[in-house]
């Protein structure tokens, strides 16, 4: 319970779903942790087991700012903030590039600049972006926009940790298969017949199911922790076996 003892670890998107469970779960190790959403109805009941809690705004420069301001330096920025575009390139018209573009990339190169100086300046820390196997691994269906941006998510990682790895910086990639959360339930639904569309889903996986937020929460703390420090510029898969079995 305190493999994560002394660390200031921010986390985006904290609000529900994978955010969340790594919140806790690093809280539960020992972190002083900094849940932050653009959601402030989603971060209360984080605040009430004790986690500090603060509305941000990923896709909005100025909240970032006062969050730096706010936060002070971090030792683990974890960022989760995300969102899952249906459809192919023909469904996906200016407004909805731009859109994920902003949200799944952009927001995570202005989350990495606003808080690589503090981590500089402390001596080190550990950078933890959100991709999905659903990337430069393996293309999905109807994922084509959000396919390109987390494949853009593990260049971007790539190039930090080359830039930095001499400087006590690590940075790594998260690339899960299918997880269950609120927004996959979203998912599920908008297909018209959920039933069907859970089936398709599970069938992905040779393992059988669908993964839980706290299995992926368990690589976000490993690679929080300095049992990682021999690990940067990794696209780290963990999908039930989706794209390499
Ligand atoms: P989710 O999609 O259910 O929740 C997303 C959270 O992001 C919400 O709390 C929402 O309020 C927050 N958010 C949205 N816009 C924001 C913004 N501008 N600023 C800050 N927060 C914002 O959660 P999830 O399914 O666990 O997904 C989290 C991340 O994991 C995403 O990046 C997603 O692409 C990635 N991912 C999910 C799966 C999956 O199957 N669930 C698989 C691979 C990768």
């Amino acid at each position: 319970t305190d493999r994560l003892k002394g660390k200031r670890a921010l986390v985006t998107a904290a609000g529900q779903g994978i955010g969340r469970a790594s919140a806790l779960a690093m809280a539960r190790e020992g972190a002083h942790v900094l849940a932050t959403d653009v959601n402030a109805a989603a971060l209360e009941s984080l605040g009430a087991e004790g986690i500090e809690t603060r509305v941000l705004n990923v896709r909005d420069p100025a909240s970032i700012a006062a969050a730096v301001e706010g936060a002070g330096a971090v030792d683990v920025l974890f960022n989760c903030a995300g969102f899952v575009a249906s459809g192919t390139i023909l469904d996906c018209d200016e407004d909805q590039w731009a859109f994920s573009l902003d949200l799944n990339m952009t927001a995570m190169y202005r989350m990495c600049r606003a808080f690589l100086p503090g981590m500089l300046e402390r001596g080190g820390g550990s950078i933890i972006n959100m991709a999905s196997v659903v990337s430069s691994q393996i293309a999905a269906p109807n994922r084509f926009v959000y396919g390109a941006t987390k494949a853009g998510v593990i260049g971007l990682t790539k190039g930090i940790a080359a830039d930095f790895i001499t400087r006590g910086i690590r940075c790594n990639a998260i690339c899960p298969g299918t997880v269950e959360s609120p927004s996959l339930e979203d998912r599920l639904r908008a297909t018209g017949d959920y039933e069907a569309a859970r089936r398709a889903f599970i069938a992905r996986q040779p393992i059988g199911r669908i993964g839980r937020a706290e299995e992926i929460a368990a690589l976000v703390v490993y690679l929080a922790s300095d049992e990682s420090a021999y690990t940067t510029g990794v696209a780290h898969v963990i999908d039930g076996g989706w794209s390499n079995i």
